[in-house]
């Protein structure tokens, strides 16, 4: 049985009417970027979030690079960012021209771990930036505190974790500013690039909304510098259906992961992904860890089960970031989880019978 890591065609064909009618309407009325469709989706996004405003934009790596820059970080300054996530985190600071500094993971949750954080503040760290990585919610009360004590901009970079909860709260509204990132494999995904920015802070909101549309309100009146991170018509009206079935998408998520651990238990050599109380966990990945890794992953391959790394390398010991002067060994938890993480098949559709066959499968090699 071969087994996809996202299944697309399951996810869109019940839903290509309606969103075959959302691009027509879009072509109809040449509102090719940002426009009502746009809008829209912006206010029923940001609504799933409880958050006052969402901002939608070009792609979650832009969204990272306006959260910092609507806050004015610059350069000389520092930002705190988990060593476990994907580049674009750190690309948010670079592109303001600031200094990212890596952080262990925790051991359990995989996000940035709050204890190691107030060690390396110095007087030219001013943010935090917590990834909700694989789609469980980072431990925002405790870097709440330490954010707050510090006098720091604390910073949610969701672009794996659309409607996940922390204490009965949504994410995407839990610090001063976030970013979302709607790439196609994303758990709410466009048909090409896409992101959001939310907050609940107005000047904040303004300040993104000036600096995606060239640092101006009025057009070809430019009150700041800017940058064209505009969202895209087609983008806003897919999402804007996608949107509506998110819900859904995201109970049957969970209810996959919950299966996977259901059957993969007993399995000594493996490390289950942890979901934390209070937490819920949207599952953007489902990731385990085991000391047999590559063997397991050929194996894996061999019988057509698509797996992927999140993360083979982490950003500490990336070629790009060589200049910092990190080597291996800083962060031994993230260090770890780069050689022993493996991501199993997970999107909203995926079949008992599948989870069976990949379950079966892991059994079997452990067997040998
Ligand atoms: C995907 C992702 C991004 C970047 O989003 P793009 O839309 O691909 O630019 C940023 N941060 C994290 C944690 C991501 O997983």
């Amino acid at each position: 049985m071969n087994i996809p890591f996202i299944d697309f065609k399951k996810l869109h064909d019940p839903i290509k009417e309606e969103i075959n009618t959302a691009i027509q309407k879009i072509i109809d009325n040449n509102s090719f970027i940002l426009g009502k469709a746009v809008s829209d989706f912006e206010n029923e996004f940001a609504k799933a979030h409880d958050v006052k405003h969402c901002i939608g934009v070009s792609s979650g790596t832009d969204a990272n690079h306006l959260a910092l820059w609507a806050l004015g970080i610059k350069a000389g300054d520092e930002v705190i960012i988990p060593a476990n996530t994907f580049i674009a985190t750190a690309w948010g600071a670079t592109l303001c021209g600031a200094t990212p500094v890596f952080v262990d993971c925790d051991s359990e949750s995989y996000n940035i771990d709050p204890k190691k954080i107030e060690e390396i503040i110095t007087p030219k760290t001013k943010a935090i930036v917590a990834v909700h990585l694989y789609g469980q919610p980072a431990e925002m009360e405790e870097l709440k505190k330490i954010a707050d004590k510090h006098n720091l901009f604390l910073i949610e970079d969701a672009a794996q974790s659309h409607i996940a909860e922390y204490k009965g709260r949504k994410i995407g509204g839990l610090s001063r500013v976030a970013s979302f990132s709607f790439y196609p494999g994303k758990n709410l995904g466009a048909f090409g690039e896409g992101g959001a920015v939310t907050t609940n802070d107005d000047e904040i909101a303004l300040k993104v909304k000036m600096l995606r549309d060239h640092g101006s309100v009025k057009k070809y009146y430019h009150e700041s510098y800017g940058h064209n991170y505009r969202m895209e018509g087609i983008q806003g009206a897919v999402l804007g259906v996608k949107l509506k079935y998110l819900k859904d998408w995201t109970q049957k998520r969970r209810a996959a992961a919950k299966k996977y651990i259901e059957l993969l238990k007993d399995v000594k050599q493996i490390k289950l992904p942890s979901e934390l109380s209070d937490l819920s966990h949207v599952y953007h990945l489902f990731v385990i860890q085991t000391p047999d890794r590559d063997n397991l992953q050929k194996f894996l391959n061999e019988n057509e089960i698509s797996n992927g790394l999140h993360y083979p390398i982490p950003l500490h010991l990336q070629k790009c970031f060589e200049h910092l002067g990190y080597k291996k060994g800083d962060f031994p938890v993230t260090e770890k989880l780069a050689d022993e993480c493996l991501s199993l098949p997970m999107f909203p559709h995926l079949t008992d019978e599948q989870i069976e066959f990949v379950c079966n499968k892991i059994k079997e090699f452990y067997k040998e």
